[in-house]
């Protein structure tokens, strides 16, 4: 059974906000009951290339607008996520199968960060006056010129935040946008996009396509002027490759294998519920989600105790409230990666201590949350992304060795640290390879604090989301110097070694006054 709110009604309008030239369609799963929910429209490469034509357009006369008059729009659309909240939730529960607190979570993060750039965007985005060639004589200003049409790609696990966050700032800094969001995921991401417009987006600013990413997500590649990428790191190095032979931008935000320390000097029940809280939310299919914890050896055995017992007292179930722990996985074949994870490190000696098994009786593709030991390295999930509710734990016997084990993966996208001397946890964080480390915490106050730049080091990704980066990144730097008084050209009546030798005299006057 699905939500309630989910209408036909709603479905053809949200639907008709994509650009499709023809009847084909896409079903997706009502992922609680394994049925179906939606069908979707079908887009072809040349629906792409259309929707980077309008976009164009409509981004012209855009990019002319004042941005605070821009960042009034984003504002009105902050206060209609608030107010319609309700239907998002459902809409995030029946399209990927999460817990309404997940999917509570999942609609407030991009609260912050529209919130962020509706106050800081004006300042950011002002030319900037910059030291000009010589004092007085030239003036030097840096322009931010909007790239133009964007296209902005975006997986099924974060359907609503990962899309927003990063096309929000993109639409701020003057660009129109084309949104490739999964397909399975689409009715979330177009209900942000239906709110969006009631909120003022000029039409045609904002265009959405939908199909497969090889087919349709290519396409926009091929024809964007720049490409914010979300998703796996496997599929990050095609985008980044065929953006490159093009030579445009790309920022992606990818894959990882994250871990989570607990100090020796960690308070161990927080640590606990901390993990708990950080490894299990969206059911593990979190790109921040730890799936490796480090634990000292003095604390070892009362974290795990404690973390064992809040892990065997999660609550799954499919229901349209608050009261579950822990919701579904998305798809069959997440739920096959997940169980092929486990079982091979069953079989390669593994001990498993919570979990480890599929719950069909709850719902088609439930997975228990899952507690592995004895992990090594020829076991798939010791250095994969498993991207499941699947963590291993393993004891240390020092900082040393903590910090040795959670740098030794191809990934760095996110850390956490737990433990109570402040200044030696904050140490610990600095010589940690990862582009997000959290301090008693697993994920939420680095994602949330949207001031500063997040995004992955090594395979994790290229470039940042928020902060000025994230904003900047959508723009062209412009260098505009205006020469005040002629230097550049001597007058025909000077003689060359006279013109040099005055400008020589000059360098010197400034080298002695401190100017240089
Ligand atoms: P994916 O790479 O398969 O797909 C992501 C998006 O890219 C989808 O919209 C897909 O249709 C499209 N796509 C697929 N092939 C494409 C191609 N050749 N050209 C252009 N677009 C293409 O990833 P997924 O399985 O949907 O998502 C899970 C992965 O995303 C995990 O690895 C996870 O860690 C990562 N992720 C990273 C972040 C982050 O912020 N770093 C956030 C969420 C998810």
């Amino acid at each position: 059974m699905t939500a309630s709110s989910i209408t036909d009604a709603l479905v053809d309008r949200l639907t008709d906000r994509v650009t499709a030239s023809t009847s084909d369609t896409l079903s997706t799963v009502d992922v609680f009951t394994g049925g179906t929910l939606a069908k979707v429209p079908h887009s072809s490469v040349a629906d792409v290339v259309q929707a980077i034509e309008e976009a164009r357009v409509a981004q012209q006369g855009w990019a002319r607008v004042d941005v605070g008059e821009r960042a009034r729009i984003f504002d009105r659309f902050h206060g209609l996520i608030l107010k319609h909240a309700e239907v998002l939730f459902d809409l995030l529960q029946a399209e990927t199968g999460k817990s309404r607190r997940d999917a509570f979570l999942e609609a407030s993060a991009p609260l912050v960060t529209i919130g962020y750039y509706v106050r800081k965007a004006p300042a950011l985005l002002r030319p900037q006056r910059r030291q000009g060639m010589m004092p007085f004589a030239v003036k030097t200003t840096e322009q931010r010129v909007p790239k133009g049409v964007i296209g902005i790609i975006t997986p099924w696990n974060y359907p609503f935040a990962l899309s927003f966050t990063d096309l929000v700032p993109a639409l701020i800094a003057g660009n129109a946008v084309v949104l490739k969001p999964d397909t399975q995921t689409a009715l979330s991401t177009l209900y942000g996009v239906d709110l969006l417009y009631q909120a003022g987006l000029p039409q045609g600013l904002l265009k959405v396509v939908l199909g497969d990413g090889p087919v349709v997500g290519t396409a926009l590649v091929d024809n964007a002027d720049y490409v914010g990428f979300t998703g796996s790191t496997r599929t990050g190095r095609e985008v980044a490759a065929r953006a490159g032979q093009r030579l445009i931008g790309s920022s992606l935000e990818l894959g990882g294998k994250n871990p989570l320390l607990v100090l020796a000097d960690a308070h161990v029940g927080r640590a606990a519920a901390g993990a708990v809280q950080t490894c299990f939310s969206n059911t593990g299919q979190l790109c921040m989600s730890p799936e490796r914890v480090y634990v000292h050896t003095a604390v070892y055995d009362d974290f795990l105790a404690r973390f064992l017992d809040e892990v065997n007292g999660m609550k799954l179930t499919a229901g349209y409230d608050f009261g579950a722990d822990m919701g579904s996985l998305i798809s069959q074949r997440q739920l096959d990666t997940v169980s092929r994870h486990v079982e091979d490190a069953r079989s390669k000696g593994a001990t498993v201590l919570a979990g480890g098994r599929a719950r069909p009786d709850i719902g088609p593709f439930f997975y228990e949350p899952t507690v592995l030991t004895d992990v090594t390295p020829d076991m798939l999930c010791y250095a994969n992304e498993t991207f499941g509710p699947v963590v291993s734990v393993y004891r240390v016997v020092d900082d040393r060795e903590a910090i040795e084990r959670a740098n030794d993966t191809s990934f760095g996208l996110n850390a956490s640290v737990f433990g109570r001397n402040l200044k030696h946890a904050a140490s610990v964080a600095a010589q940690l390879r990862a582009g997000t480390v959290n301090i008693n915490d697993g994920h939420i106050v680095g994602f949330g604090s949207a001031d500063a730049p997040m995004g992955g080091m090594k395979d994790s990704g290229l470039g940042r989301r928020n902060g000025a980066e994230g904003l900047l990144k959508y723009t062209e730097a412009q260098n505009v110097s205006l020469q005040r008084i002629p230097l550049t050209t001597p007058p025909k009546w000077l003689p060359y070694t006279l013109y040099a030798k005055g400008l020589q005299l000059t360098f010197r006057l400034f080298r002695r006054s401190g100017i240089r």
